[in-house]
């Protein structure tokens, strides 16, 4: 592998070595692994590192991050730690070796000291299994028990052994995932056990805050929909609600998503970071109640802020919508409207409400509105003479109006105005 390791970035390389430095001096094994190797042979750029210690994971991670002045945080319990290196926007997951057993189907397994073998042994899938040496002596060696280069060669997703869907049926959407990801299959046998634990529905007998872990990054995959299109096929969705289903409606929604993200992403005015993948999770759960959405809130326990995007937008787009369909309106009035919504909600209703004139106000928004600023501030307000407290904001605001409707262009329109709105002697 040390032709592989050789074409990696410097900064990766540099982190590899000073890992393999730190494991030597303390008498420790390193070793790279999941999906770190899987994505090294198939060419993939992964930024993440994942390194297991046989020795004191959690020891060795302080020192690493040491070294590198990085932040570390660290699960002592798990003998876990992860560190993050901001200014390259790296992350390096350390563990110790361990091995695992499941005592109850579904359930999260009881995690004891191992060897390198019972810690490829526990996990998913065999091309997630393999680790590669970065030890003095054999640095650069594969070790691949379970075939996992042969998998990734014949595009297979393979499980290591029958009952791994029982045991954690996560990977049933992992399985999914990976599949759909890499353009690979799964492979017979896996499929027919993935069947198996689909019908004894262990979905639903997982905590459902796992299924949510492992269903946000298939929603934050580049293009959903075809991950969403194979869970409906080989798992369904009621594990999510029981009234949920993958319909062709939802098909052309998904895709609108798709290509109104993409709009977004090339020339609109954003003044923050968007959570796309929520708004596939909206488009996915577009068909249902209110109620339904609640519920779905509840049990996956989404983030306050998550919860209140999913909600907001079932309880209002609609009115917004009914207002902007009220024959022309205002530019001030447009942005009014939309200013209050979350950038995941303007996409939302710009991808399910196909009518000129809602796509063109939402471009005006997007694209003009939302980045005219108008010259006074509350420094002025307060030159004029006006006593600072909760008036500043109804005034600037006016005055933005007024900016928005082309009314006002200069600073000096905009002092006039505030003149002529009385509120000054
Ligand atoms: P990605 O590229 O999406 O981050 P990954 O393979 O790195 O994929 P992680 O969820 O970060 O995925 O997990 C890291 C590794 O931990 C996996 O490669 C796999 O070996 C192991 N793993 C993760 N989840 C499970 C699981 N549910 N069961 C068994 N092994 C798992």
């Amino acid at each position: 592998m040390k032709k592989y390791l050789n074409r990696l970035e410097k900064e990766l390389k540099g982190l590899i070595h000073l890992a393999a430095d730190i494991a030597s001096k303390n008498n420790m094994r390193a070793y790279l692994v999941g999906g770190f190797v899987r994505d090294l042979i198939l060419g993939v750029k992964n930024l993440d590192l994942d390194i297991v210690i046989d020795g004191d994971g959690v020891k060795f991670a302080e020192e690493f991050a040491k070294a590198l002045k990085a932040r570390l945080i660290c699960h002592r319990r798990f003998r876990t730690a992860t560190c993050i290196i901001f200014e390259s926007n790296l992350k390096v997951d350390i563990a110790t070796v361990r091995k695992e057993f499941y005592p109850h189907p579904a359930h999260l397994p009881i995690v004891s000291s191992g060897t390198l073998k019972d810690d490829l042994g526990r996990r998913d899938f065999t091309i997630n299994a393999m680790a590669i040496s970065i030890n003095k002596g054999d640095f650069g060696r594969l070790i691949d028990f379970y075939n996992g280069k042969s998998d990734l060669g014949h595009k297979g997703v393979r499980i290591l052994h029958d009952l791994s869907f029982i045991d954690d049926p996560t990977r049933i959407l992992r399985a999914i995932r990976f599949e759909k990801r890499y353009n690979f299959r799964i492979e017979s046998r896996t499929l027919e056990c993935l069947k198996k634990a689909v019908k004894l529905k262990m979905l639903d007998k997982v905590q459902p805050q796992r299924l949510r872990d492992e269903l946000i990054p298939i929603l934050k995959e580049g293009y959903p929909l075809k991950y969403l299109r194979r869970m409906q096929e080989l798992a369904g969705c009621s594990f999510i609600n029981w009234n949920l289903f993958v319909s062709s409606q939802t098909h052309r929604l998904l895709r609108s998503i798709e290509k109104q993200i993409i709009w977004f992403k090339e020339g609109c005015l954003a003044e923050r970071q968007s959570d796309y993948w929520l708004i596939y999770l909206m488009g996915l759960l577009y068909s249902l109640d209110l109620k339904d959405v609640k519920l779905i809130c509840r049990k996956f326990v989404f983030r306050k802020q998550e919860e209140k995007i999913l909600l907001t937008y079932k309880r209002n787009s609609s009115k917004v919508v009914g207002k902007l369909n009220q024959g022309k309106i205002k530019p001030s009035t447009v942005f009014c409207l939309f200013k209050p919504l979350s950038y995941e909600e303007i996409i939302f209703i710009k991808a399910s409400y196909n009518k000129r004139n809602i796509q063109k106000y939402i471009e005006d928004f997007l694209k003009i509105y939302n980045g005219i600023r108008i010259q006074i501030c509350g420094e002025d307000l307060k030159k004029l003479g006006l006593a600072p407290g909760p008036s500043y904001q109804k005034i600037l605001s006016r005055v933005l109006n007024a900016k928005l409707n082309g009314a006002v262009k200069t600073k000096g329109d905009e002092l006039a105005l505030i003149k002529k709105l009385g509120v000054v002697k």
